[in-house]
Parts: structure tokens; C-alpha cells; sequence
């Protein structure tokens, strides 16, 4: 399995880091958890859609393309982290925002990721909730062609086997730096979306033969149909690397208990996640994603899945600039006056 057969461009600070949360740990009382530090890639503020986009870009770049055409919710972290390559790049950067959450709130719409994708010279475009998204991003590549231009077409999230090469090198990054500190790895645990991030990691941990299981914590999609796309990745993804096994069914899990009220909506869980690790360990999650991931994780603690003693590391796939745009949702109190 060699990732330097694809074209790649270099964004991410990497290794990030792999490190113990003690206090979270300890207010748990239950297994050793740590945390990789994918919130750390450093590129505009991080986040895990910066590996996907080393290869993405890169093949972009292969495909001689001028500019970049992706989307997501209007929040989006993975939009933002495009924006980023491509002004890095000197690629022209459209993004379509589908109006995913129901909201008027001044802060969702115009601070945090969008505020930054702005900053970028990332154009931007809105769509109603339920436009067929990946439809829009191909009419608009046929328009910029006809004007001559070469673009180069992103799914959202970053998600298919090119995009998911970059959690294919993060499981083996992460293997390394285990190793490295002799860390035996009970258990993974990570937010899922659009999948790439799990599917990239399973495929990378079982071509590496590591026997660590993923579990991944749904922000979107109910169990099953998180499982079957998820599982319809790795596979894509395993076959793309040239790994010959197959990819048993059984290796993928999604827990969809923290969905809530749907795609970016808050739940108490989120908010307790949020302010446990900024407040224990002065760690940022986000609300839409990284908040309801850790809200698994605690759960699954809670529930005693992971015994004491076990190491389970939490993936922190970034996204606080997001923070910003819910301001409403953590500051319902004016700071009293002294
Ligand atoms: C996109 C995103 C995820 C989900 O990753 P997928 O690869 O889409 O499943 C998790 N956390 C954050 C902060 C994200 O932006």
C-alpha cells in the first residue's frame, strides 16, 4: 500500500498530535482516553477535511484544473477548508451552501466558517434545503467549461476514495505515533458524516491489519443507512489503495443516538460535550459535528462499553470556528457586571 502512487499537495501539519486527556478522563472514571489532535491540521483554522484535500487538490492539480467547485451546509468547515487550498493554490474557489438548518440567526448566516470562506475569495451561492446538490455543482462545471474555463468537482465533505485517502494516512500515522509511545489502542471513536473520515481509517487500519475498531457517532443519517454508506466507501477505498482482502460488514459501526433533532440542531449532550472539554482540558469541539461525536463518546463511557484501564482514542476532527455561528446556543447570559 503506497499513498505516493497519488498525486498529493502538502497542507497538513502533520503528525498532529496524540495526546492523554487526563481530567476528562478522570472526571469520567472510566477508560484512558486520548485524543488525536486533527482539530491541530492547521490550515485556516484545521479540521479533518485538510487531509482529504492533499489529494483532492492534488488531483485537481493533475487534472490541470483552474478552479475548484464543491459544497456543503452553509456551515460548512469542509467548505472552508477548501477555500483555504485553493487561494494556497491559486485555484478559483466556488462553493454552493444549501440552506440545510432552519435558522435566522445573523450569526449562523454571516459569522464563522462563512465569515471565513469570505476572507478567502471563496464565491459563494445558497440553495434551498433538498436541492440535489451534486446536480447544481455539475451544471455549473459545464457552465465554467463552456467559458473556458477547467473545473475540477468536489463532492461535499470531501468524501469519496480520493478524498478518503487522507484518513488512510492518518490511520497510519497514528499507528506510527502509537507505536512510537508503545500505546496499544483499544478503540477509535470519531464523528461521521459524509463518511470518508471512518471509511479512510477502517480501510487504512485493516490494510494495516491493526485490529482497532472504529466507532463512529452519526451527526446526520439514522444507524443503518450511515453503516451502508460508510461501508460502500471502504470498500471503494480499500480497492482504490490495492489492498486484495475484503472489508467484512462487521467492521463497520455507527451510533445514530445523538442525532437529536437532525443535521446541525443542538442537543444537551452536544453542550455538555463542548463545555467538558473546553473547560477540562481547554480543547475546542464544534457544535455540528466534533460536539456530537464526543457526546457519543461520553455516552458510550457512561454506558461502560470501555472498561477501566482500556485506551480509546477520540479522533477531533476540528470545526470550531462553527463555534461562532452558535453563539445563541452557549451565551444565553449577558457576563454580569462587576
Ligand atoms: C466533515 C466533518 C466531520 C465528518 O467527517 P466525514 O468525513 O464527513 O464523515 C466531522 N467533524 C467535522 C468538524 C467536520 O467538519
Amino acid at each position: 500500500m503506497q499513498l505516493s502512487r497519488f498525486p498529493r499537495v502538502r497542507l497538513c501539519h502533520a503528525p498532529t498530535p496524540l495526546e492523554p486527556m487526563k481530567r476528562l478522563s478522570d472526571a469520567l472514571g472510566g477508560p484512558e482516553i486520548w485524543v488525536k489532535r486533527d482539530d491541530c491540521t492547521g490550515l485556516a483554522s484545521g479540521g479533518n477535511k485538510t487531509r482529504k484535500l492533499e489529494f483532492l487538490i492534488g488531483a485537481a492539480l493533475a487534472a490541470g484544473a483552474d478552479h475548484v467547485i464543491t459544497q456543503g451546509a452553509h456551515q460548512s468547515n469542509h467548505v472552508r477548508q477548501t477555500a483555504a487550498a485553493a487561494a494556497k493554490h491559486g485555484l478559483k474557489c466556488t462553493a454552493l451552501l444549501e440552506q440545510r438548518v432552519e435558522t435566522n440567526d445573523p450569526d449562523y448566516l454571516g459569522n464563522g466558517n462563512v465569515l471565513l470562506d469570505e476572507l478567502m475569495g471563496c464565491t459563494l451561492r445558497t440553495y434551498p434545503a433538498g436541492t440535489d446538490m451534486q446536480a447544481e455543482m455539475e451544471a455549473l462545471a459545464a457552465d465554467l467549461q463552456d467559458a473556458g474555463e477547467t473545473p475540477y468537482v468536489i463532492p461535499g465533505g470531501g468524501s469519496n476514495t480520493t478524498g478518503a485517502l487522507g484518513y488512510v494516512a492518518c490511520a497510519y500515522e497514528m499507528l506510527g505515533q502509537a507505536e512510537a509511545m508503545g500505546l496499544a489502542i483499544d478503540h477509535i471513536v470519531t464523528a461521521t458524516g459524509s463518511t470518508g473520515t471512518q471509511a479512510g481509517l477502517v480501510a487504512g487500519l485493516t490494510a494495516a491489519n491493526a485490529g482497532i475498531p472504529v466507532l463512529g457517532i452519526s451527526v446526520r443519517a439514522p444507524k443503518e443507512k450511515q453503516e451502508a454508506n460508510v461501508l460502500a466507501l471502504t470498500r471503494a477505498t480499500a480497492e482504490t489503495l490495492g489492498y486484495g482482502g475484503a472489508i467484512d460488514a462487521a467492521l463497520i459501526e455507527a451510533d445514530d443516538t445523538q442525532v437529536g433533532g437532525g443535521y446541525g440542531v443542538p442537543t444537551p449532550a452536544m453542550i455538555e460535550a463542548v463545555r467538558m472539554f473546553s473547560s477540562l482540558e481547554g480543547i475546542l469541539l464544534d457544535p455540528v459535528y466534533s460536539g456530537k461525536g464526543a457526546a457519543g463518546l461520553i455516552a458510550a463511557v457512561r454506558a461502560g462499553r470501555f472498561t477501566k484501564g482500556q485506551k480509546v482514542v477520540f479522533l477531533h476532527t476540528g470545526g470550531s470556528a462553527g463555534l461562532f455561528a452558535y453563539r445563541s446556543t452557549f451565551m444565553q447570559e449577558a457576563i454580569p457586571a462587576s
